[in-house]
């Protein structure tokens, strides 16, 4: 039980969850907490304690109709406060301690609860996804997706700005093949293992005619280990299709990333294609 009260009677009912000091961040420490007898069982406080006081601010409280603390078992598809890869929390309480005001944790997949399409990056960017707490938003690489998205009937929005924009995803979820920032874009074929079960989780809730649809190979690859298939079952190609297990598809495309679009490797039309081809799987 935290020392002081924080904010009026609320932290009376909050129990700490076992938060750990970072070793980088020694100014703080961060905690999601259940606030189980306050509004619903899927309302998390998140609170930011400074070292040497024991009063705590109330920094964010996020509503999470699917990421509950009762889904952290072995079909969890995200957990805000993993820190399976150590070289990953190292960098991210670097990035936190030069960024004060980034999410730099893991970053939630973002969209529909139910979606016909789940859309799989590779990882946050360091001031995108990682700094907004949202996939692919804040940086270049959002900027084809979310288009696309908009156009092809998946949003309210042609740009995602951050977490209070009103941006709605309808029947499309957007996640990443590993939910931290790596350093230089680039994580470990370790790390992208130890974060595939959280991939094999969330493919796995997917009800039957799902695509998905990969941004670049890694994230091909590691829907192929998510579905339990091997490298050399499925080959990598833009806007080629595959089968995958229980009647689900996946489509691959280049990422949608800054390079990939001024080489013109990935043009806006060849992006749309991809989604043609999406569209017409639905259609059969
Ligand atoms: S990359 Fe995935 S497994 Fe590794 S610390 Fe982040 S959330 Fe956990």
């Amino acid at each position: 039980m935290l020392g002081n009260p924080i904010h009026g009677g609320l932290t009376a009912a909050l129990e700490c969850q076992g938060w750990r000091e970072c070793r980088f961040c020694m100014e703080q420490k961060s905690a999601l907490l259940p606030t189980s007898s306050l509004a619903t069982p899927h309302t998390f406080i998140k609170l930011t304690i400074y070292k040497g006081s024991t009063m705590g601010v109330i920094q964010n409280a996020v509503k999470s109709p699917f990421f509950s603390i009762k889904s952290m078992a072995s079909n969890q598809i995200f957990n805000q406060e993993c820190r399976d890869c150590g070289r990953l929390d190292d960098f991210l309480c670097e990035v936190k301690r030069k960024y004060p005001d980034y999410h730099a944790r893991p970053v939630a997949p973002f969209g529909d609860e139910q979606p016909k399409l789940l859309v799989v990056g590779l990882a946050p960017g360091i001031h995108g996804a990682n700094a907004t707490g949202r996939p692919f938003t804040g940086d270049y690489a959002g900027i084809l997706l979310y288009h696309a998205l908009y156009q092809f009937g998946y949003s309210n929005h042609p740009i995602s700005e951050g977490q209070e924009d009103g941006l709605v995803l309808t029947a499309c979820r957007i996640t990443n093949a590993v939910k931290c920032l790596p350093p230089q874009n680039k994580p470990t074929g370790q790390e992208i293992n130890t974060c595939n079960r959280y991939l094999n989780a969330e493919i796995a809730q997917m009800r039957e005619g799902t695509v998905i649809l990969a941004l670049g190979s890694i994230a091909h690859q590691a829907v192929l280990k998510a579905c339990g298939l091997k490298l050399k079952d499925a080959s990598f190609g833009h806007n080629r299709l595959h089968r995958l297990p229980n009647s689900r598809y996946l489509v691959d495309s280049y990422h949608s990333s800054r390079y990939n679009v001024q080489t013109k490797r990935l043009t806006e039309e060849m992006f749309h294609d991809v989604f043609r081809s999406i569209a017409g799987i639905f259609d059969r």
